[in-house]
């Protein structure tokens, strides 16, 4: 096994390169600073133009074109629908690939971050639509940094001893039903197949304070997955309910129902279970034939994600069986867990440590939040951290709390979502010195991971 050399204290500043030759951190900052105004210049027109998940056409082409613009050795388009991969080949001789990931989708939210760049695009087509779009996930700050970081390593790439893969993923917040898309679409394309990763790197902006990074050993989001429960009864007049089956009472079951799943599975690992969107196809005097539940299950440690889906299907069986009434129960777009091994966690700190400073890298509470990204962290090792991009500051407790004055606290998927611009130089810098770090051996887990 080749030397590579360790970090051996905390808030060390500076490492060798195994090259021999001196480490390039403070080129790679003075490269993100030059690149810092256009960053941000395309996030608001990233941000001004969102498109859903799979829809993502001109924002795959806007990065495309720009990856060609700074002479990416490669550009590959069109992977599982709108995916774009960058190849950039060092020139130096070196074998590891580090994979750089930035999602690109928005949402089905109506932008009220209260900024002149907020979005007015509405898409009459979606599925399910017509629906507002928004960022209010932050993803264009994901794509507009990897775009600089992708500026800051073209113009190191003489001294690359390996290859970075600029990754742009279409669908995190998951396609329609009816359609594939995502992060494991991208790798069953082959998207990952040359040259395969040895390391993949993704982050996510979060209400923390500006420029903090956030780690987990662990399982930092959950496992996810989709659920549509069909409620199925006889329609009839809605003066004649006797001559029918109503399936709204036994929906009223399964939603209160719910609520006791949680009781069942663990005393210690958290569960959720959310519907947040019901389809009726009644009237105020027609009692219609079914009722369509979608929601979400999340579990904190993916062992108990068979327990809980058997727990939710015997519910929305059982009780529409009380009512006279039918269930028919599906499970959809399963994303494992977010998990840092501790290996990989002690590899990078001294690059996180480097790049914000010791005092702002924060180890992070487990949320059950989810990120497909995991299919890249599983499969290839690397790691996921959490960006602060909002006005907070932390409490006694390590706990962000809104800082005095400031826009306060709001979360991702909230239609007043908001992250701060001058951050995201930041992520530019967290992408180019963890690639960086990787490819000279630096950044590599001790005893493999
Ligand atoms: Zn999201
Ligand atoms: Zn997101």
């Amino acid at each position: 096994m080749e030397h590579v050399p360790r970090d051996d204290g905390a808030g060390r500043n500076e490492r060798e390169s195994p090259l021999g030759s001196e480490a390039i951190h403070d080129e790679l900052d003075e490269r993100a600073a030059g690149v810092a105004r256009q960053v941000v210049a395309w996030r608001r027109h990233l941000h001004r133009h969102p498109e859903l998940s799979n829809r993502e056409v001109n924002t795959a082409r806007f990065v495309a074109d720009r990856l060609r613009v700074l002479g990416i050795d490669e550009v590959r388009t069109g992977i599982a629908g709108h995916g774009v991969v960058g190849v950039l080949r060092g020139g130096m001789p070196g074998e590891r690939v580090v994979a750089l990931r930035a999602d690109m989708d928005a949402l089905p939210v109506r932008d009220l971050c209260g900024t002149d760049f907020a979005s007015e695009v509405v898409d009459g087509d979606y599925p399910g639509g017509p629906f507002p779009v928004s960022h209010a996930c932050g993803h264009d700050c994901h794509t507009a940094a990897l775009l600089g970081a992708a500026t800051v390593l073209a113009g190191v790439r003489d001294r690359l001893p390996g290859t970075v893969l600029f990754v742009f993923q279409p669908a995190e917040e998951g396609p329609p039903v009816t359609e594939e898309g995502g992060a494991r679409a991208m790798v069953e394309a082959g998207a990952f197949a040359d040259p395969v990763p040895t390391m993949a790197f993704g982050l996510h902006v979060t209400p923390h304070p500006k420029g903090y990074v956030g780690y987990r050993v662990g399982n930092q989001y959950g496992a996810s997955s989709l659920v549509r429960i069909v409620v199925t009864g006889k329609q009839t007049h809605g003066s004649t309910p006797w001559e029918g089956v109503d399936p709204m009472p036994a929906v009223g079951a399964v939603l209160t129902g719910i609520g006791q799943l949680y009781r069942q599975v663990s005393a210690f690992d958290a569960v959720t279970v959310s519907i947040g969107h019901v389809e009726d196809v009644g009237r105020f005097n027609i009692v219609g034939q079914t009722v369509t539940l979608w929601g979400t299950v999340r579990c904190a440690v993916e062992s108990d994600m068979g327990r809980v889906q058997d727990r939710l299907t015997t519910l929305a069986e059982h009780s529409a069986a009380a009512y006279g009434a039918t269930a028919a129960v599906e499970y959809l777009q399963s994303v494992p867990p977010v998990h840092n091994s501790g290996p990989w966690v002690e590899a990078g700190l001294p690059t996180f440590r480097r790049v914000v400073g010791e005092e702002r890298v924060l180890e992070a509470g487990a949320t059950l939040g989810y990120d497909d990204v995991s299919e890249f962290v599983s499969r290839f090792g690397g790691l996921y951290v959490m960006l602060g991009v909002q006005d907070a500051i932390l409490d006694a407790a390590g706990r962000p709390v809104p800082e005095p004055g400031g826009r306060g606290l709001v979360t991702n998927h909230n239609p007043h979502f908001y992250a701060d611009d001058d951050t995201l130089v930041t992520g530019v810098r967290l992408h180019a010195h963890v690639a960086y770090d990787h490819l000279t051996g630096a950044l590599v887990p001790r005893d493999g991971a």
